[in-house]
């Protein structure tokens, strides 16, 4: 496997590997002085709140220093586990105490979709960055009010696409804009898994918003676009319903288009309802990148038309993505495409999605 410093040598020579140099080279230099470290307060400490925070203890530029829950048995635990001052804990109610705390740079909301609106919204009026995970909302309008909320109150907000800062999608976007893989030509996207807990939140359309298409569907969309570089211009969508009992509130299987202005086609699909699902491949006149696993937490694997690909995964993804977003937010970094506005347009896509289905798989135009 190539070192850390390999990977950053053969990135070395490209513009595009700018955002994720410095996101590497963070993770070789000296710890930075606590307060040139972004201070982070995740809000919601379910299972990926836990990922996050596990992950932080590697980062250099982001620690974690505080959590918002409903659950006070969480508190202790949290605490210990992650070194994290019991005084920096608030309940959902107290949210906005937060404001007071000048040692609070950014709030992380990992809450269950439906609510990621509200706390973005009470976030930015107390002036604290943001960072959202996906999918960022549960509709086009609450999206558009979370960006125009974040840009009223002068914060970042981004949105949890770690793939952006995972060294294999990082390669992919790299060669396709290097023109390695020559005129892109096909995108073939698919992620899902067979849900558990038939009560979980997930299934429930007033938590979750809908069901695989926003919580994994999600990464083929956005795949679609840095395997492109293109927006799509046109979507057609069909669901498959093979278990009406379970999937009674959000959709199971969906199998959709993307029509983008070269003419290129991305064929994509997603489930909550089998395993073994998972692969991104994008092909070109001139070359291909096959990623599979693709999405999950890793390690990602792949190969291209030059051989098996073999890159740095020594880490979570997400240390990457806190020390990479720190940057921006503490340094002034490039954006990487992870912003509210990114988040809006994978919106507006899985809109189309459903209109598509409800109109019996008809073309939308976006
Ligand atoms: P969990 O159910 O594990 O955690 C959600 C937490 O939100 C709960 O533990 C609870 O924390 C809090 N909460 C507040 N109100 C409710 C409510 N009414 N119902 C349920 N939970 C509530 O979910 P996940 O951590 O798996 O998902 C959270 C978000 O993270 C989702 O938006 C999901 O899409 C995203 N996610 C992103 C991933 C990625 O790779 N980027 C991977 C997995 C999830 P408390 O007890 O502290 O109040």
């Amino acid at each position: 496997m190539k070192s850390r410093r390999d990977f950053l040598l053969e990135l070395g020579g490209s513009a595009f590997s700018l955002p994720l140099l410095s996101s590497l080279a963070s993770t070789e230099a000296q710890a930075l002085a606590p307060d040139k470290q972004l201070r982070v307060v995740l809000v919601g400490l379910g299972s990926y709140a836990e990922r996050v925070a596990t992950a932080m203890k590697d980062c250099k530029k982001a620690r974690l220093v505080g959590g918002v829950t409903g659950t006070p048995s969480k508190i202790d635990t949290w605490s210990s586990k992650f070194g994290v001052d019991k005084a920096n804990f608030y309940s959902y109610k107290d949210f906005e105490k937060l404001k007071d705390n000048p040692d609070v740079d950014a709030v992380y909301v990992t809450l269950p979709n439906s609510m990621h609106h509200e706390y973005v919204i009470r976030a930015a009026k107390m002036g604290k960055h943001v960072i959202c995970e996906k999918p960022m909302s549960v509709s086009v309008k609450q999206a558009e009010e979370m960006i125009a909320a974040c840009k009223k109150a002068g914060v970042k907000l981004y949105i949890g696409y770690r793939m952006h800062f995972e060294p294999y999608t990082r390669e992919l976007i790299r060669m396709r804009k290097a023109g390695e893989l020559g005129k892109i030509m096909h995108v073939n996207a698919y992620f899902g898994f067979k849900s558990g807990d038939p009560n979980q939140w997930r299934l429930k359309k007033a938590l979750a918003g809908g069901g695989a298409l926003m919580d994994v569907g999600i990464y083929c969309i956005n795949a679609a676009r840095y395997a492109t570089g293109e927006e799509p211009v046109w979507i057609s969508a069909e669901e498959a319903k093979t278990d009406p009992v379970k999937f009674k509130e959000v959709d199971e299987t969906i199998t959709w288009q993307m029509g983008f202005p070269s003419g290129v086609i991305a064929s994509c699909a997603t489930t909550y309802n089998f395993n073994n699902f998972e692969r991104l491949y994008v092909v070109g006149d001139k070359g291909f990148v096959e990623l599979s696993p693709a999405y999950g937490y890793g390690p990602i694997k792949g190969r291209t038309h030059k051989g098996e690909m073999s890159w740095d995964t020594s880490k979570m993804h997400q240390t990457w993505q806190m020390d990479g977003l720190a940057d921006c937010i503490l340094n002034g970094k490039p954006d990487p495409n992870v912003t509210g506005e990114e988040g809006l347009k994978d919106m507006k896509i899985i809109d189309a999605i459903y209109k598509s289905i409800a109109a019996g798989g008809k073309k939308i135009m976006l």
